[in-house]
């Protein structure tokens, strides 16, 4: 997959794109991230790519030319299909399907907003998607699109490196994941459940499977809707 980041501070994400899963699923091209600069298809002589709001108010928005040509170039050349993506607090809140729908996408080319925000004309022209990562106002889009991306590309082939690992994990099927321990099996006086040290592989399953049931009965009981329950399952809750 690739991803296009249009944003005015490309820099930002050098030390995220360096560490951890990001850098080896760029090494091991499971994925390209490319930054590209607003400011490099400013057209003014003064290479301003924002400008103060039409009816007042503080901060700047992005001008719609510099936007639009930058749009125009990445998506000229990307692969396909893609989708153009802002980062806005008035999108739809991200979440697991949006990122599992986002990662079938061959590219994702995704605009930072910053200062006040984004020309609307621009938006209108050339965005299919407004995410937001939840209700409050960043400075910019730039983190947000690194949580878009890190949440996407969890779910691209290779990028884990075990391709079962998101399976179980908290969303995967409506349900928050079991809590998870290691060693040493005894930390101040609290001992690891037996059956996870039994090496009983169905009964550590359906420990885990009880476990994710009843963090999610008492913490998100609205996600219980979401998800297919067993007769084993619905008999374990009704005990509780
Ligand atoms: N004036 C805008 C408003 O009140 O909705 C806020 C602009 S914000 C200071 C600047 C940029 O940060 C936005 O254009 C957007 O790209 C990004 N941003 C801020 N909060 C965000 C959120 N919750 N989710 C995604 N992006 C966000």
């Amino acid at each position: 997959m690739t991803i296009n980041v249009l944003t005015l501070f490309p820099d930002m994400f050098d030390s995220v794109k360096a560490s951890s899963i990001w850098a080896r699923a760029i090494d091991s091209d499971n994925i390209t991230i490319n930054t590209i600069d607003i400011r490099d298809f400013a057209t003014d002589k003064h290479n301003r790519a924002d400008d103060s709001p039409f009816g007042g108010g503080a901060g700047m928005v992005l001008k719609p030319e510099p936007v639009s040509a930058c749009f125009d170039d990445v998506t000229a050349s990307c692969p396909q299909p893609y989708i153009n993506v802002y980062m806005s607090p008035c999108g739809k809140t991200l979440s697991h399907d949006i990122s599992v729908n986002l990662s079938k996408f061959a590219c994702i080319n995704i605009l930072c907003g910053h200062y006040e925000g984004v020309d609307q004309r621009a938006i209108d022209k050339h965005i299919d998607l407004e995410i937001s990562i939840g209700d409050y106002v960043l400075t910019g889009g730039e983190l947000a699109a690194m949580v878009v991306i890190d949440a996407c590309m969890r779910h691209i082939d290779g990028v884990l490196g075990n391709e079962t690992s998101t399976d179980n994990e908290s969303f995967s099927d409506a349900l928050l994941e079991h809590p998870q321990y290691t060693r040493p099996a005894s930390y101040n006086d609290v001992d690891v459940p037996d059956v996870l040290l039994s090496g009983h592989h169905a009964n550590v399953q359906a420990y885990s499977r009880q476990m994710s049931i009843l963090m999610t009965a008492r913490r998100r009981p609205g996600l219980l809707s979401k998800t297919v329950l067993g007769k084993s399952d619905i008999e374990y809750i009704t005990r509780k």
